[in-house]
């Protein structure tokens, strides 16, 4: 079988199986017996995959990942509450703005994109201000694709006796979290990435005793998880019109996850992608911006090269010609590109792209990669 649509090497939308796009090609009514119990069933898996069976619920929510960020966020956290945001990029960025569009008070302990979030720093900071009921935090920061020690975070927002909020979006389904091993109120993730379904749905797996005690917390109709999850356990209904074909590819695309082996099977593959592309573009004189130690299997930040004649917007529509579509830098600290390693691909796809990447530096005459 021919691929004609291009791999994409980017932090999502990802390539999808066959088999998953396939299952869009059907209608669904949303109070229809099969959707319904469709949605049950994608809500028990994902509640399963950090072990919350017991005490955990998957609050689903129409949208793409920010959506149920912005929900979860203007949920869990109590008018008069405080969050604290560790930030080091876009992502951690983006909950600041949240947090101020929902006017809510918040502090923040920002590092640079290549560094993680001072463990010291958290501890002083929550010693020192018993305002702060929350912490929010980012496990991969994909500006970079630095993996944060969440760990580390949890157990000391858990002496202090505080909630923890993660934003896990890239690397759920492909780095474990696991209520065994961390605690916390929430966990918020989407459709499109590691899990390989297409965008269209985030949601948030909640811990059960702090959403029943959120009853009017939000602002907002459509973002309130705590009026979205009571309404979906009276009837199994969602309030507004969900998007069908994206649940039922969900499905498929979890379905496909669990055969594969679930979350350690994912990070396998990913992690040997990420291995095979660092390898590769290391012996064209390419750079990573992170050392191994901090370098999340997910997406990968390449310095820019110094030599003039590499053109990034040239380099990308060669790539994209031949098939590759990677993924411009957002950071701050260094002129960069990303290349995802997630999705539904494999080493073949990744060597592929390392042939297409060696092509377009010999069309552009360029022979050292390094940076600066
Ligand atoms: C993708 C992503 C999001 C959500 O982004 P959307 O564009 O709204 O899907 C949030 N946080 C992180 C860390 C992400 O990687």
């Amino acid at each position: 079988m021919t691929q004609k649509d291009p791999w994409l090497l980017t932090p999502g939308p990802l390539t999808t199986s066959r088999e998953t796009k396939d299952t869009m090609l059907h209608d669904w009514g949303s109070r229809d017996s099969s959707f319904i119990e469709t949605n049950q069933r994608i809500r028990e898996n994902l509640v399963k995959i950090i072990d919350g069976q017991e005490s955990y619920v998957c609050v689903p929510l129409q949208g793409s990942g920010t959506f149920a960020v912005e929900a979860t966020i203007g949920t869990l956290l109590p008018p008069n509450g405080k969050a604290l945001i560790l930030i080091n990029g876009a992502y951690g960025k983006r909950m600041v703005k949240i947090l101020q569009y929902l006017n809510r008070e918040y502090d923040i302990i920002e590092t640079p994109e290549d560094t993680p979030p001072s463990i010291d720093d958290l501890d002083k900071k929550l010693s020192q201000d018993p305002k702060i009921t929350h912490v929010l935090a980012v496990h991969c920061e994909t500006t970079s694709g630095i993996l944060n020690p969440l760990n580390q975070i949890g157990k000391i927002v858990a002496k202090h006796n505080r909630r923890l909020i993660i934003d896990a979006m890239s690397a759920f389904g492909a780095i474990p979290i696991s209520i065994k091993e961390i605690q916390f109120d929430a966990v918020m993730a989407s459709s499109n990435k590691c899990l390989e379904g297409v965008p269209g749905v985030g949601f948030a797996i909640i811990q059960k005793q702090s959403l029943e005690q959120c009853k009017g917390n939000s602002h907002s109709l459509s973002l309130d998880l705590y009026d979205q999850w009571i309404t979906m356990e009276a009837n199994a209904q969602w309030r507004f019109t969900p998007p069908t074909h994206v649940i039922m590819a969900l499905d498929a695309a979890i379905n496909q996850f669990v055969q594969e082996g679930g979350v350690l099977a994912r990070h396998k593959r990913y992690s040997e992608n990420c291995k095979t592309l660092i390898s590769g573009m290391k012996e064209m004189g390419f750079e990573t911006l992170l050392t191994s130690q901090l370098q999340a299997p997910i997406i990968v930040t390449f310095k820019m090269p110094k030599d003039h004649k590499f053109d990034f917007p040239l380099f990308y529509e060669s790539l994209k010609e031949k098939n590759f579509v990677i993924y411009p830098g957002k950071l701050t600290v260094a002129p960069s590109f990303r290349i995802g390693c997630i999705g539904h691909i494999g080493r073949q796809e990744i060597r592929g792209a390392l042939t297409a990447i060696k092509d377009t530096l010999a069309e552009m005459n360029i022979g050292d990669c390094s940076p600066e």
